[in-house]
């Protein structure tokens, strides 16, 4: 695409709000990534909306320059459902941390990625609860100290890649806050997806985790893209997917288009949206109410 078919200008993908992130926090170079990814894509802020949970990165649906809906704890993804199921001509990308993905929204988590709905949720994982000053999170690694588990984690982590190419996602990657360009490039092939794209991101708590650094991921992570891996195989990439220690893949892990999505299933969701059909379907249910009484 040359710059003269560009329709969309890169700025209007911010908003004139800065979140209060602590400097240094991979948070800045994720909203970075995102633009990028919106801008590449082109598309319409006002056909685009960006539903955040609760957590320090989810301050991003007040930066990002679409529309932005900001929710409770851990249900970012039932109200991204129901806009979808509303108007599924939107580009919907839900938003939210590890904590509110995996932990309080994990039950969410595993059902969307199985319906494998036209979404696009990204997850910046700190393995912490930094807003709340840095206690355990469902990606905490084994052995992690904080204020509220003094002698260390001791409960097996969440691996969010293996658990979202397990639950049925159609597109499933993990990249790097150190990696701007990648990640740009990553979210732009997610949110291209037709089907449930989960894009996982170590994200680095430069405030409160002093583990999962950049230097700790510097010698472990080996590009996926530049293997053979075969990345419609399931049963290979969950092998990927389940590598941590030593070697942790990067890059897209698991796209396979065989699988139909839930609007090519779902009749009323072909066409118009629901909400374009909604004036001429109005049914009057003041009779029903009144039986109440
Ligand atoms: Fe970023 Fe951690 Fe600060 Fe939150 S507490 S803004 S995740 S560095």
């Amino acid at each position: 695409m040359t710059i003269l078919e560009l329709k969309f200008d890169k700025k209007i993908y911010s908003t004139k709000v800065r979140p209060l992130w602590c400097p240094g926090c991979g948070d800045f170079a994720m909203f970075k990534a995102l633009k990028e990814a919106l801008y590449e894509l082109q598309l319409d802020p006002k056909q685009t909306i960006l539903v955040a949970g609760i957590g320090c990165s989810s301050k991003m649906s007040d930066a990002v320059g679409v529309y932005g809906l900001h929710n409770i704890h851990g249900r970012a993804i039932p109200s991204a459902t129901g806009i979808k199921m509303a108007n599924h001509n939107l580009n919907v990308i839900v938003y939210g941390g590890d904590g509110d993905m995996l932990g309080i929204g994990g039950n969410h988590f595993t059902h969307a990625c199985r319906r494998n709905m036209d979404l696009t949720l990204i997850i910046p994982n700190n393995h912490t609860y930094g807003l709340t000053t840095g206690q355990t999170s469902p990606t905490s690694d084994i052995g992690y100290k904080t204020k509220t588990s003094p002698k260390g984690s001791f409960d097996r982590p969440v691996n969010p890649v293996f658990a979202a190419i397990s639950a049925g996602a159609t597109f499933v990657a993990k990249v790097s806050s150190a990696d701007n360009k990648h990640m740009g490039k990553v979210m732009t092939a997610a949110i291209a997806h037709k089907g449930m794209s989960v894009v996982v991101i170590d994200q680095f708590c430069i405030t409160w985790n002093r583990i999962n650094t950049p230097d700790y991921y510097a010698d472990k992570y080996f590009d996926v893209q530049e293997t053979d891996h075969d990345l419609s195989n399931f049963e290979d990439s969950l092998l990927l997917a389940n590598m941590t220690g030593d070697r942790i893949p990067f890059g897209i892990i698991y796209h396979t288009e065989k699988v139909k999505s839930f609007e090519e299933n779902y009749s009323q969701l072909q066409g118009k949206s629901n909400v374009e059909r909604r004036s001429r379907q109005l049914i009057d249910v003041s009779d029903m109410l009144d039986s109440y009484i």
